[in-house]
């Protein structure tokens, strides 16, 4: 889901003053005010449950709901049908149900069954006898009332209207579907597929999840029939009623055609029509990416609500504007949220980073508005390290603040899949990605970063356990300082030191670093990418063919990082400061390990004891870094001095003592 229509405040005045936000399109601006209105809603819910508490004797595997809505009152009735396994022997199940709405009866085998509305909003029902483990069966469950408006079920059933007309639409993530509707509603079981009846006055139209089979007239309504056979998590359900205009496009998915059906607000419709190109092209350049749009056997759709914002329900995205941002992370859900879910809420970057990563950046990336995506990274990057902690994974999913953070959740969530693609580069990434929507555990059910982690690593052959273990779980960001100069041998030498915002939690970042060299006319190099893997390396690297005025660390912000510096260092010294020399143990007993770094070609060494004779030497041929040893144990206790002397008279030394 993304929220839409409050601005960030805080983050803006303090973290983008730099910005010119006036400049910036729509896009960007929907990017930055997702989090605090969509906390605004989920503050309401601090009491929210975290698991579902339907029991685990079962799991379902379809629904049949049959509801009657009158956009004009707040009401529904209406009977939940569900097919269910039972996964043990038992003689009840229970279903998450508010007990705000009155249950009529619960109907089993065309008999009126016993049933319990429990006070942790669930309702039991008892068989006649125990049911056998692996059993298919069935229940009805008929009610009616007023849908609760507090706690886990805030606005998850709303009435109001819109241009003096009256509207009804429900949006259930992440626990307000049992407000409702009797479901199970955790992150552990979907349905293999529903099948939704809404009756409701004639005068509007019903929007849900899946195809319209039909419409049909009754006396004073109508009834429209939505038959939908893919697997679906309970929130992802969703219906809307009002005085809809509904127009229709044809998409071209890899060949296949698929109807795009669209329900606009009819002081809207303008708006809806002029934004097809968008969602044609959105659903094109996701399909040639992620694979077909994982509902292509049906329809995509988007119906307009009121909600301040959009709401990734299957098949068809509830948005409340047509912005190009809020259009593309929804869309961008039903690969990433609903073909594949978060099996947690700890892990719901799986659904909102990619989300956000596909509204921000691989959407105006891919249609050549590069300023747009760049602006949309650049203002990402500023919220997340405008603070110095925070994991994205959710460390207390009982608080809705936490979960639906937007510096963590979002941006920072959509910057790790920024970092991923960047690490392994496209092809391998792509790759990776595709094998985990097309995981058989996880297609259509739900998945843990493990797994995301365990498809990206069989893809590209690379263990990822340090990319997950700093950015996931760890905290902060790191900040580099690269030393760098210039030498009369056309080679640029570089030693990048780093520090982090929490060393608590990440001491240091391990990640692949780009630098752009620039001459004093502007021209610039294509980057080159400094693989970090550990604090104060030296690197060298061969001149661009133009003389290097200005080092710039990740200009196009590709890693997550903040007050990042660069120092020239006079030429002359070049070799010196990069060249090291370190020895192990110090003090030695017998044999002294000598490492030389960036001495390259022959080198002296000379041993001289603290009278200045020589004691030892021997000439190498040095490498990048090259070990060395020298016996100690004939040499009489004392300090010692090594001197190491390159072709170019560059000179290094180091004490040692025995
Ligand atoms: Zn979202």
């Amino acid at each position: 889901m993304l929220k839409k229509n409050v601005i960030k405040l805080i983050v803006l005045i303090t973290t983008f003053i730099s910005v010119n936000s006036f400049a910036q399109s729509d896009n960007t601006s929907t990017t930055k005010k997702i989090a605090a209105e969509e906390r605004a809603r989920y503050d309401a819910m601090h009491t929210m449950q975290v698991l579902s508490l339907a029991s685990p004797n079962f799991q379902v595997t379809y629904y049949r709901c049959n509801w009657n809505i009158d956009p004009a009152v707040r009401y529904i009735s209406g009977s939940v049908t569900s097919y269910f396994k039972m996964t043990a022997s038992t003689n009840n199940i229970v279903y998450d149900f508010t007990t705000a709405l009155t249950v009529d009866s619960v109907v089993y085998r065309k008999r009126q069954a016993g049933f319990s509305q429990l006070a942790n909003q669930t309702i039991q029902i008892n068989f006649p006898s125990a049911i056998n483990r692996n059993k298919l069966d069935s229940v009805s469950i008929y009610y009616h009332g007023v849908p609760p408006t507090s706690g886990d079920f805030t606005g998850g059933f709303s009435q109001t209207t819109h241009n003096n007309t009256p509207v009804i639409w429900t949006l259930s993530e992440p626990y307000g579907a049992s407000g409702w509707w009797p479901c199970r509603n955790g992150l552990d079981d979907k349905a293999d597929s529903i099948d939704i009846y809404i009756t409701y006055p004639s005068q509007y139209k019903a929007s849900s999840n899946g195809v319209n089979v039909y419409t049909i007239a009754n006396s004073n309504t109508l009834t429209s029939y939505y038959k939908h056979r893919y697997p679906i998590a309970s929130y992802l359900v969703a219906i809307a009623v009002t005085n809809y205009t509904v127009f229709t496009n044809t998409a071209n998915i890899n060949g296949k055609s698929m109807p795009v059906i669209q329900y606009a607000y009819p002081e809207d419709l303008s708006s809806f029509q002029s934004a097809t190109p968008v969602v044609l092209n959105a659903l094109q350049v996701y399909s040639s990416f992620f694979g077909d749009y994982p509902f292509v056997k049906e329809r995509y759709g988007q119906t307009e609500f009121s909600w301040g914002g959009g709401m990734e329900h299957q098949t068809n995205s509830y948005i409340v504007s047509t912005g190009t941002n809020l259009i593309t992370h929804e869309m961008g859900h039903q690969w990433f949220g609903d073909k594949v879910t978060c099996g947690s809420w700890q892990d719901i970057w799986l659904n909102e980073g990619f989300a956000e990563w596909l509204g921000d950046m691989f959407y105006p990336e891919k249609t050549g508005d590069s300023a747009t995506m760049k602006s949309n990274v650049r203002s990402d990057l500023s919220f997340v390290v405008s603070s110095s902690g925070g994991s994205v994974w959710v460390n207390d999913t009982t608080s809705s603040d936490r979960i639906f953070d937007t510096r963590l959740t979002y941006d920072k969530g959509a910057f790790l899949v920024r970092m991923l693609r960047f690490t392994l580069g496209d092809s391998l990434f792509f790759k990776g990605i595709n094998q985990y929507l097309t995981d058989p555990k996880l297609a259509y059910g739900f998945a843990r970063t493990a797994d995301l982690q365990r498809n990206l690593q069989n893809a590209s052959g690379q263990n990822l356990n340090y990319f997950f273990n700093q950015w996931f779980y760890g905290e902060g960001y790191p900040s580099f300082t690269v030393n760098w100069k210039d030498s009369s041998d056309h080679k640029l030498y570089f030693t990048i030191s780093q520090t982090t915002s929490k060393s608590s939690s990440v001491k240091f970042f391990k990640a692949p670093l780009p630098i752009r060299l620039i001459n004093a006319a502007g021209t610039q190099s294509a980057d080159i990418v400094l693989q970090c893997i550990r604090n104060n390396q030296s690197f060298v690297v061969n001149e661009p063919g133009f003389a290097v005025d200005v080092v710039s660390v990740d200009p196009d912000k590709f890693i997550i990082s903040k007050n990042n510096k660069t120092v020239k260092q006079a030429s002359a010294l070049a070799a010196i400061t990069t060249a090291k020399i370190s020895v192990s143990p110090n003090p030695v007993t017998n044999t002294a390990n000598v490492m030389l770094e960036n001495f390259k070609g022959k080198v002296l060494l000379q041993l001289f004891n603290n009278n200045a004779s020589l004691v030892w030497s021997k000439q190498i041929n040095a490498q990048q870094t090259t070990q060395v040893q020298i016996p100690f144990s004939s040499f009489i206790n004392g300090t010692y001095n090594l001197l190491a002397t390159n072709e170019k008279g560059i000179k290094q030394t180091t004490t040692i003592v025995k």
